[in-house]
C-alpha cells in the first residue's frame, strides 16, 4: 500500500517535472517577494522596487484610510466571515458596500462575490444554459474561459475585437438565447473591446451582453467609472462584471445589473451560494477605496495622464507597443528568452515588470507588461523608461 502510495507520487512529480522543464511556465519565473510596500513601490530583498507589475491603478492598496477600515471592521466582525452570505456570512459591510457599487455602476442593484475569478466562472453557467450559444472573445480572461467550458450551452469564440465575425456567428445561429461576454480591457493586450459595436449588435440579435470591467472600473470613464462610462452606455450592458481586487484595492468581486438578475443569481451561481462570503475586512476596504475614488477623481485623471505618457516615451524611443488607451502598455519582443531576459536585468535596476510569453500569450508575441499607477510621478516612469532603453542596448536589442 504505501510502495504503491510512494510509487504514484514520484511519477507524478517526474511527470510534473519533465513539463516544468519544457518550458510551460518560464514566463512567471522572476520571483519577486515582498517584505513590505507603499503605493506604487514595495521593498524585496532589503532593495527598494519600483512596482509597474501591479494593478494598484489608483495606489489605494496600502492607502492608510483604506487599510484602517480593514483593521475596524475585524475588530467589529472578526476576520473569517463564518459562512456563506446566506447561511449567516453576511453583515451591514456587505449590504453597504453592494449598495454603493450599484450607486456607482447606475445599476438597480450588486451581488458580492469571493472574487472575480468566481464571478465568471459562476455567472456564466448560470445565465448559459444547455441550448443557448455564449459568444466569448478569443482573448478573453482565464476566468471566463472556464466560465464558458463550466457552462452547459455551445460556446462560440469570435477573433479578438472582431465584430464582423460575430455578426456573422449570429447570423448562422438563432438558438432561443445568445450572450455575448467579453473583457472591457484585455489584461495581456491593454486595448479596449468596441462596446458600442458590441451593444448594437447584441440589441439587433437580441443578445445579452456581459462585460468584465476588471482592468476598468477605475480606470476609464472621468470618474473611473469604467466602460459604460467612457462611452455612455449605460443600462445598455446586461450583466456587469468588476473586481475589488485591482483599482479598489481590495479582494473580491461583484456583478452589477437588474434587481431580478441578482435576485437570480444569488441563488443560482454555484460559486455564489456554496462559498464562504467575502470577509468583511475586505468589505470594509473596498467600501472605503471606492469613497475615495469618487471623492478624489483627480486619481483617476493622474492614472490617465501617467498611462499616456509611458505610452508615448515607450513609442518615442522605439518600443514596439500594442496601441491602446489604458495603463496596461504591452511592450513586445517576440522572443520569450529575450523578455525574460529584459525583466531580470530590469529587476536588477529596481525596476519590477513581467515578461509574458506563451502559452498566455502566442507563440512569438512574447511580452512585457508595464503597468502604470496614479502613485507614481512621471519622473518615476521617466527612470522605468531610460532603464529599459539602457538594458535593451545591453542585449542587443533594435529599437526602430
Ligand atoms: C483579474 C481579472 C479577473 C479576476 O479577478 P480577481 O478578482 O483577480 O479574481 C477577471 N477578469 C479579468 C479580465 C481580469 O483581469
Amino acid at each position: 500500500m504505501n510502495q504503491r502510495a510512494g510509487f504514484a507520487a514520484a511519477s507524478l512529480s517526474q511527470l510534473l517535472r519533465a513539463e516544468l522543464t519544457a518550458g510551460r511556465s518560464r514566463w512567471s519565473e522572476t520571483p519577486v517577494v515582498l517584505e513590505s510596500a507603499r503605493p506604487g513601490f514595495a521593498v524585496a530583498g532589503g532593495r527598494e522596487l519600483l512596482i509597474l507589475s501591479a494593478n494598484d491603478y489608483l495606489g489605494l492598496a496600502c492607502d492608510q484610510r483604506v487599510v484602517e477600515a480593514a483593521a475596524r471592521a475585524g475588530n467589529t466582525y472578526g476576520f473569517g466571515s463564518r459562512a456563506a452570505r446566506s447561511l449567516g456570512g453576511d453583515t451591514q459591510v456587505h449590504r453597504e458596500l453592494e449598495l454603493e457599487l450599484a450607486d456607482f455602476k447606475q445599476t438597480e442593484a450588486v451581488l458580492l462575490f469571493g472574487s472575480g475569478f468566481s464571478c465568471n466562472v459562476g455567472v456564466i453557467p448560470a445565465l448559459g444554459r444547455s441550448g443557448d450559444l455564449v459568444c466569448s472573445d478569443e482573448l478573453n480572461h482565464a476566468s471566463i474561459v472556464d466560465g464558458c467550458r463550466l457552462s452547459a450551452a455551445d460556446v462560440a469564440v469570435y477573433r479578438h475585437n472582431d465584430v464582423r465575425h460575430l455578426n456573422e456567428i449570429l447570423e448562422q445561429r438563432s438558438p432561443p438565447r445568445v450572450m455575448i461576454v467579453t473583457d472591457a480591457v484585455f489584461s495581456m493586450e491593454g486595448d479596449i473591446a468596441p462596446l458600442p459595436e458590441l451593444v448594437t449588435l447584441a440589441e439587433r440579435h437580441g443578445a445579452f451582453l456581459m462585460l468584465d470591467e476588471a482592468h476598468a472600473t477605475g480606470v476609464l470613464g472621468l470618474g473611473g467609472e469604467g466602460a459604460c462610462g467612457l462611452f455612455g452606455l449605460h443600462g445598455r450592458v446586461d450583466v456587469l462584471m468588476g473586481t475589488l481586487g485591482k483599482a479598489l484595492g481590495s479582494i473580491g468581486g461583484f456583478i452589477a445589473g437588474s434587481r431580478d438578475l441578482i435576485d437570480y443569481l444569488a441563488r443560482s451561481a454555484r460559486s455564489f451560494v456554496f462559498t464562504t462570503s467575502l470577509p468583511a475586512p475586505a468589505a470594509a476596504a473596498a467600501l472605503t477605496a471606492l469613497r475615495i475614488l469618487r471623492a478624489e477623481p483627480e486619481r483617476v485623471a493622474t492614472l490617465s495622464a501617467n498611462a499616456q505618457h509611458l505610452r508615448r516615451r515607450f513609442t518615442d524611443a522605439g518600443f514596439d507597443v500594442i496601441p491602446g488607451p489604458t495603463p496596461i502598455v504591452a511592450v513586445r519582443f517576440g522572443s520569450e528568452h529575450i523578455a525574460g531576459e529584459m525583466a531580470r536585468r530590469l529587476l536588477d535596476r529596481g525596476v519590477y515588470v513581467q515578461a509574458i510569453g506563451a502559452p498566455y500569450v502566442p507563440a512569438g508575441t512574447s511580452r512585457i507588461r508595464v503597468i502604470a499607477s496614479a502613485a507614481h510621478r512621471q519622473t518615476d516612469l521617466d527612470y522605468a523608461l531610460n532603464a529599459f532603453s539602457e538594458t535593451a542596448q545591453e542585449l542587443g536589442i533594435e529599437t526602430v
